[in-house]
């Protein structure tokens, strides 16, 4: 299945999409595609539908963050080995990990809007595992069962505050709309999560181009690893890290412009589009 939310912000809808990609209203069945609801294993339910029975979304609705409710937003750095290369570090031997303020989070077309005075935007094409239900000390054997789908992600992050203003990366990272995710929701049979194409473009120009293979730590063992040290909860969020082709792994360093347009494809998990705006005091 592939879920969304659509309508305007905080207003949004569930809806799924029907086997031609066509977007349905699911409304009448679920109230929202919350983290709560996929708490109460309200997924499997929704297997007998029929989305061809299911009214039409209009196409030029706006697309929300496929979960609502969102409690915990976890983020993986340095997980693909030509990324870690490009910023001159050595391979993990263990996941770093880091936390993104659940704030930050936003359509997966919605502006990214830069904090005032910022000249070091960047992209990070992810994608991104929701979490299906309470998940504690789990084995890579079972953490598939506990993830509820996949969705990708922009993990735009200002490498000024990341790197130069003191502590943890989550400074530069937590930005509201500093997390656009989405359009869809896809559920683990739909998809091969080791297995997903990632190109990210800014205004036309190719950027990042990669694919899951080349990640450090699956999905599976990011998700046994995580709960060995944290409880993981229903609609939690955990952006898996980017590839290579970042603004800051450039020499030099290339960063995003009010105006700049950036084009995200995660293949099955579908394409973002963001126009980068400047603060408005
Ligand atoms: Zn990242």
């Amino acid at each position: 299945m592939k879920l969304f939310r659509h309508g305007p912000s905080g207003l949004e809808s569930a809806g799924m999409l029907d086997r031609e990609g066509g977007m349905r209203d699911l409304s009448g069945v679920v109230e929202d595609i919350s983290a709560e609801w996929l708490g109460t294993g309200g997924l499997a339910a929704l297997r007998a539908i029929d989305p061809f029975k299911l009214p039409v979304v209009a196409k030029n609705s706006r697309i929300g963050c496929p979960v609502a409710g969102v409690r915990q937003l976890i983020a993986v750095g340095l997980n693909y080995r030509a990324h870690a290369a490009e910023a001159g570090l050595p391979i993990p031997t263990e996941p770093i990990i880091f936390h993104k303020a659940i704030t930050c989070l936003s359509g997966p077309n919605d502006d990214v809007v830069l904090p005032a005075n910022s000249t070091a935007g960047d992209w990070e094409i992810e994608v991104a595992i929701v979490i299906g239900q309470v998940t504690r000390n789990v084995s890579v054997n079972v953490a598939m069962a506990h993830v509820a789908g996949f969705s990708l992600a922009n993990d735009v992050s200002e490498r000024d505050w990341q790197l130069k203003r003191s502590g943890q990366w989550g400074k530069g990272k937590s930005f509201d709309t500093f997390g656009p995710l989405g359009p869809w929701l896809v559920t683990p049979d739909e998809i091969e999560a080791g297995n997903i194409p990632l190109t990210l473009s800014v205004n036309g120009q190719l950027k990042q181009s990669s694919n899951t293979r080349d990640m450090i730590f699956d999905t599976t063992f990011l998700v046994s690893y995580i709960s060995s040290f944290q409880t993981l909860l229903p609609g939690d969020v955990i952006m898996t890290g980017t590839p290579q082709g970042v603004g800051l792994g450039m020499k030099p360093p290339q960063y995003l412009r009010p105006g700049d347009q950036m084009a995200l494809d995660g293949g099955p998990l579908g394409r973002q589009t963001q126009r980068v705006a400047a603060t408005q005091s």
